[in-house]
């Protein structure tokens, strides 16, 4: 039997209660008990983490690549062992049903078993020299402590693309984990803590997101901010680290467009689209919200795709049967309602959905609006909820125009089986991802990261560890 466990902050290698002894509760979205608290970081506690982090930086970076990379094996190891306990809390906490946490906290451990095997690979250069008897060497080496913030809709893997690839590079990292989920992350640290992980090189702090933030990126000691969330937040935080000269990573919002073409397998279409979209209730940057069929196919999309999104069984994600659960917070179901409630009074017709279920829980009806007109709310901002905007398109051209319509430029989706249209969405959608006939989107080893108000950095793929090191120039004579 599990239980929910109150939070503390984790500080140069201690678990412990902020100095000033406050704390937030923690709400189960599926019952809106409370179920636990989280320890409240203040400036004071933030100064103890700095210092920590400061100290642990000096220590990992001068412990081997190969020893990283063994300790973050074995934290990966751990976290794997405990996966049940932890896809408890990450349900109770955050809603989603028990296999998709269990998907979660494993494909974490994946996740840290790439970039340990990556630690070993921050490669330099030998740069042949004009003069006889130099050497021209371009090292790699990590950038610094990282303040690292992340959201609440994949409350593990947010974080454990940041703290990986810091760690695979050599830095030290303070997280501001979200306060709304608090223990699954804990969990995460908790398993780098009992791996050997050395005090100090991971740090894991709650609070005021805005104060935190302030604090951290202004800071000396930072020398490297990565950011998971809204747009807005990420433009707010990047200017502010723009103004001490900080590296950062952006992984903000999207509005991704799946784009069917007539000549789709029409049933692999809407069985990766249906996962894509009300997987996490909806919650993710990378769900697909704006449909966009052709004409030829549209009708029987839109039957196929209501017909399963109305087969989703939604209920306390604490049940195995349960392929949906609530949303995580009342701000997600009353945006829904907005958004929704602005789509039909613009003309949008609703095929299916639409409400809140019940009025104890955040659980939404998965919903599809068919024909909206671009000045609706929804397909300008992204809903992060369960809602497909299915519209029609004849041809192409016109499809490429209403992809790249919005300033966002984070997944996409398409089907078809022409090769020369595929090969042609590859040059004309403007996105940092796209995936074609199947989701093969966020693997360790892929690309993860958007484009315009999307962001700008990478989190999987070799490029990751890059953004968190440094490349120094040495020209040495003999
Ligand atoms: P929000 O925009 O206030 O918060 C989004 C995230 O940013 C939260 O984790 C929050 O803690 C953090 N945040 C907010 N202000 C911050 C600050 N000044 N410094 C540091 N962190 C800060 O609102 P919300 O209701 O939590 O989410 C609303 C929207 O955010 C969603 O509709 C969605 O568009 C976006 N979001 C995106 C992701 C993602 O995966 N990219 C995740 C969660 C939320």
């Amino acid at each position: 039997m599990h239980t929910y466990p109150d939070v503390r902050l984790f500080i140069g290698g201690e678990w412990r209660d902020a100095l000033a002894s406050e704390t937030i509760p923690v709400v189960d979205p599926a019952t809106e008990e409370v179920i636990g608290s989280v320890a409240h970081a203040r400036h004071a506690d933030l100064d103890l983490a700095l210092e920590a982090a400061d100290k642990g930086f000096t220590l990992w970076r001068q412990t081997s690549a190969f020893d990283r990379s063994k300790l973050m094996r074995r934290a990966a190891d751990i976290l794997r062992s405990r996966a049940e306990a932890v896809a408890y809390a990450m349900t109770r906490e955050q809603g989603k049903p028990l296999h998709e946490s269990r998907r979660e906290v494993t494909g974490a451990a994946d996740m840290i078993d790439w970039f340990a095997e990556e630690a070993r690979r921050t490669y330099g250069q030998i740069i042949p020299a004009r003069v006889s008897g130099v050497t021209q060497m371009a090292i790699k080496v990590p950038v610094g402590p990282v303040a690292a913030f992340t959201p609440w809709n994949f409350p593990i893997n947010q974080i454990v693309r940041k703290l990986s690839a810091a760690l695979a590079a050599g830095c030290s990292i303070i997280v501001k984990a979200p306060e709304e989920t608090p223990a699954s992350p804990a969990e995460l640290i908790r398993a780098f803590a009992d791996a050997g992980v050395p005090a100090g090189v991971v740090n894991l702090v709650y609070g005021i997101p805005a104060e935190i933030s302030e604090y951290l990126i202004s800071h000396p000691i930072i020398r490297k901010i990565s950011f998971t969330g809204s747009t807005p937040v990420g433009k707010h935080l990047a200017a502010l680290a723009g103004k001490h000269m900080k590296r950062t990573t952006m992984e903000l919002g999207g509005h991704a467009p799946a784009i069917i073409f007539d000549d789709a397998d029409l049933e692999k279409a809407i069985e990766v689209t249906t996962a894509a979209k009300f997987r996490n209730a909806g919650q993710i940057c990378v769900a697909p919200t704006r449909f966009l069929v052709q004409e030829g196919i549209a009708d029987k999309f839109v039957a196929g795709f209501v017909k399963a999104a109305e087969a989703i069984t939604v209920g306390n994600g604490l049940e195995e049967s349960v392929t949906m659960g609530p949303l995580a917070n009342d701000r997600r179901r009353l945006a829904m309602e907005d958004m929704i409630h602005d789509a039909l009074a613009r003309g949008a017709e609703l095929r299916t959905g639409g409400k809140r279920i019940g009025n104890k829980g955040y659980f939404f009806e998965p919903t599809v609006l068919a024909d909206a007109p671009a000045s609706a709310t929804a397909m300008n901002e992204e809903p992060f909820g369960p809602l497909a905007i299915v519209n029609r398109f004849s041809h192409f051209d016109e499809a490429i125009a209403e992809a790249n319509r919005l300033t966002f430029g984070l997944a996409s989706y398409a089907f078809t089986s022409s090769l020369r249209t595929a090969q042609a969405l590859g040059l004309h959608v403007e996105a940092g991802m796209l995936t074609i006939n199947h989701n093969g989107l966020a693997l360790p080893e892929v690309p993860f990261g958007g484009i315009k108000d999307s962001g700008y950095g990478t989190e999987g793929g070799s490029e990751a560890v890059e953004s968190y090191l440094e490349t120094r120039f040495v020209s040495q004579m003999s």
